[in-house]
């Protein structure tokens, strides 16, 4: 079994694979709970010359544990989130473009569609714009984030996702990507054929959610 230190590597290297960062923007972490590290990308270092050994094991308050360099200087969102959601391991930020438009415009990114109610469980809610001093991001998210979730839209900025491991919040950052472009061109076909596009109904949402989530389908 990998350590948490090389799969946040990996987890870290899907970004730039999947479209979902340009440059030195985003950032994967995944905290190995029973030691109480959380294991977080360099800052400013490529994805493309980046090294397992670089990746940088940090405690809660963002000391440095393992590894030589700098954390993100993203951590302490992501620190705040393992505080405050203990059963996350796995914690991602992203600017990608479809979903970064929603949080330009300030709309969370409404389901549309049953593969959306799938994986959220509805739409993904939306933060307030807040700077990125001290704990603000994280008080944001918490504030708006909703059970069973596992991303929230940061106003005018990006997305973060997190889940039970860092290859589940780099799939969830997917996923928004992904829906926020159907989510897009759906919006705008419907303007331009006149057609307010309308969310799927609740019941409905619950439905798809329940089954994608286990509730008494498939096989035992
Ligand atoms: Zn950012």
């Amino acid at each position: 079994m990998k350590n948490m230190r090389n799969r946040v590597y990996e987890a870290n290297l899907l970004l730039p694979e999947y479209g979902l960062v340009v440059g030195t923007q985003g950032n994967v972490s995944g905290m190995d709970r029973r030691r109480g590290i959380i294991y977080i990308k360099p800052s400013g270092v490529p994805y493309e010359k980046m090294k397992p050994a670089d990746i940088v094991g940090i405690d809660v308050n963002g000391n440095v544990i393992e590894g030589k360099l700098k954390p993100s200087v993203d951590w302490v969102h992501h620190a705040f989130i393992y505080a405050h959601m203990k059963d996350v391991c796995g914690v991602v930020h992203t600017h990608s473009p479809y979903a970064t438009a929603f949080a330009a415009a300030g709309i969370p990114v409404p389901c549309l569609s049953t593969g959306q109610a799938d994986v959220f469980g509805g739409e993904i809610p939306i933060t307030d714009y807040v700077d990125n001093r001290a704990d603000g991001i994280g008080r944001e998210i918490l504030k708006h984030k909703r059970n069973g979730c596992p991303a929230v839209i940061l106003g005018k900025h990006g997305v973060f996702s997190f889940d039970a491991s860092p290859e589940k919040a780099v799939f969830a950052a997917l996923m928004v990507e992904y829906f926020a472009k159907i989510n897009l061109f759906a919006i705008l076909m419907g303007q331009a054929k006149g057609i307010n596009v309308e969310p799927m109904t609740l019941p409905e949402i619950e439905k798809w959610y329940k089954r994608y989530h286990g509730g008494g389908y498939g096989q035992k």
